[in-house]
């Protein structure tokens, strides 16, 4: 039977359009192509998984607004556990205002975290119960971070197996690494935590031995195209990235790989078979537009992935 996941992180709607040139102060600027849709790294990686095949509880914090409302009804079809997503009275769903400047491809972002940055203690007592029905907890960094080592603690305090991708890079407290079973950083964040640049092979094994050295048990290191480094058990691999196409938006990338990985582990793979299929996920992914709606499915992964 197939694992239960627990995502736990940050929602933010994203509102993005292209244009021909960015404002400058105080000018308004025609633009195109407007969308609006469903992003955070919490979000994604619950959609991945879920898309992947896991039985996945997200648990997020949505304001009770428009936004919202709207992120509901988006879950409800794509069939993911939202029975426990919180939801903040009066407060404000957490949006991305991104424009794209078309000649350049280059991107001005403002994210108002919203209320997935006001998560409770009362909140952490609820999403700890949770975890009884829960063998995998999934989380990042992109929600206020007290509950993210509360809940890697009671995780791993009730034998969970605990992943952690450490994004938007940041100062973790090394205390809480000792409950982080598998970490998957990209290369900036690899650096964040261990203070090596990530390069090749063996600045990625360096990296991955510096993050051992403060208690995890696997290393993932993903590579953008040149695929990912993954360690674990004593046992070493450089996993190519899988072409299924051409790339046309590598947004999410690491958001599908994650999704995979984990809901490979959810169907009981091994470490380094779970990688596998991660790349394959985030391989069929880059080849469309968007980040969510990305997201292969199953049957999608299983037209490439075979151990
Ligand atoms: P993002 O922040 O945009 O989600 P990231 O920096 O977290 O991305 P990357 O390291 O860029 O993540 O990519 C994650 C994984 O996606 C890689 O390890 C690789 O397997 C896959 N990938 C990325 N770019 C490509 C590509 N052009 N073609 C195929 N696979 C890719």
């Amino acid at each position: 039977m197939s694992k239960r996941v627990l995502v736990f992180g940050s929602y933010v709607t994203d509102l993005s359009s292209r244009i021909q040139s960015f404002p400058k102060p105080g000018q308004t600027v025609k633009g195109r192509e407007f969308r609006l849709g469903p992003g955070g790294k919490g979000s994604n990686q619950a959609v991945a998984a879920n898309r992947a095949g896991a039985d996945v509880t997200f648990v997020t914090k949505l304001g009770d607004d428009l936004l919202g409302n709207q992120t509901l009804d988006f879950y409800g079809k794509e069939g993911l556990d939202t029975q426990n997503i919180l939801i903040e009275k009066g407060g404000q769903t957490g949006s991305a205002l991104i424009m794209v400047d078309e000649s350049t491809a280059q991107n001005r972002i403002v994210v108002v975290g919203g209320a997935c940055e006001q998560v409770t203690d009362q909140d952490v007592e609820k999403i700890s119960g949770l975890l009884d029905q829960t063998d995998i907890f999934l989380t990042q960094l992109e929600t206020n971070i007290e509950p993210v080592y509360k809940l890697l603690e009671t995780a791993k305090k009730k034998g969970l197996l605990t992943v952690l991708n450490p994004a938007p890079a940041q100062v973790i407290d090394k205390e809480y690494m000792k409950s982080v079973d598998i970490i998957i950083p990209n290369e900036t964040e690899a650096e964040f935590l261990t203070g090596v640049t990530v390069v090749d092979y063996d600045t990625a094994k360096q990296a991955a031995q510096a993050l051992f050295d403060q208690g995890v048990k696997g290393v993932v290191i993903t590579l953008g195209k040149r695929g990912a480094y993954a360690a674990y058990q004593g046992e070493e691999k450089l996993v190519s990235a899988v072409d299924c196409g051409s790339a046309v938006d590598t947004t999410g990338a690491g958001d599908a790989f994650i999704g995979g990985m984990v809901a490979a582990l959810a169907d009981g793979k091994g470490f380094f078979d779970a990688v596998n299929y991660g790349s394959v996920t985030a391989g069929i992914a880059v080849t469309r537009k968007g980040t969510a709606p990305a997201m292969p499915y199953k049957q999608e992964i299983s037209r490439y992935y075979q151990i």
